[in-house]
């Protein structure tokens, strides 16, 4: 069959979606996405988004390509180690589609230069590895009235929750954690199941076309994913009114 509209082609399954149809397909199209930290949450959060057609998407991460990412950091391969992680990251994400633009910040961001990059993204995702940066960027977006999906994965378990934009009435980040976790801290010493990032990325992602479609969403909501068991159950976050970032 003759390809008119490649992107019309590209998105043919979208549009048929009742729920998201031509009009939430151009809302994703002209959206933005900044993702803080490309690992094992952010290659998958990332490949789907770009795949979807996510007009701009903004890559942070500061590291490079190390020989223990490959088991599931699914966009690099040994010919990137040593390499700059967001940069690598936008050259495959490129590759999957040529018709978004990608930009990659290969720089540790400060207070300021955050708030810049969430001023400029509809909805943020975060599948960092650690809690400073988590409570650095729940504070960059709750300052900017700005969604935040949040993602973490180490062992057999993942977890993600969506919060915001407005958060007068969402709970954040730090309602729900008030302190770092040691439980959560990095899988360097944990291991984890290559997959389990990658799922919690990908659903990470669809949580985040749902919002730039404008598709009604649970938020406030933590969802645990055992990969043991293979089961996904949601907790309610209560907004703390004592909340440092959002009370
Ligand atoms: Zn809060």
């Amino acid at each position: 069959m003759p390809d008119d509209n490649p992107n019309l082609s590209r998105h043919a399954r979208h549009l048929a979606l009742a729920q998201l149809g031509a009009g939430g397909q151009e809302r994703i199209g002209t959206g933005t996405a900044l993702l803080i930290g490309i690992g094992g949450i952010g290659c998958a959060a990332a490949s789907h988004l770009a795949a979807s057609g996510v007009g701009h998407l903004l890559l942070c991460d500061f590291d490079t390509v190390d020989v223990t990412n490959l088991g599931r950091q699914t966009l690099y391969g040994p010919d990137d180690i040593g390499k700059p992680k967001a940069q690598r990251a936008a050259a495959g994400l490129a590759r999957l589609n040529p018709d978004i633009r990608i930009t990659a910040i290969t720089e540790r961001l400060d207070d300021v230069a955050l708030a810049n990059a969430v001023h400029q993204a509809n909805v943020v995702l975060d599948g960092s590895d650690n809690f400073a940066t988590r409570f650095q960027v729940n504070d960059a977006c709750v300052a900017a009235s700005t969604c935040l999906i949040s993602g973490a994965a180490i062992r057999l378990e993942g977890q993600l929750a969506e919060f915001g934009p407005d958060y007068d009435t969402s709970p954040c980040y730090r309602c729900l954690y008030k302190e770092a976790d040691e439980s959560l801290e990095n899988c360097a010493g944990n291991g984890v199941l290559g997959p389990v990032p990658g799922t919690i990325g990908t659903i990470m992602a669809i949580e985040a076309l749902k919002f730039l479609a404008g598709i009604e969403s649970r938020r406030g909501v933590l969802r645990l994913f055992d990969a043991l068991s293979g089961e996904l159950r949601s907790v309610v976050v209560a907004k703390r009114d004592d909340c440092p970032a959002c009370g």
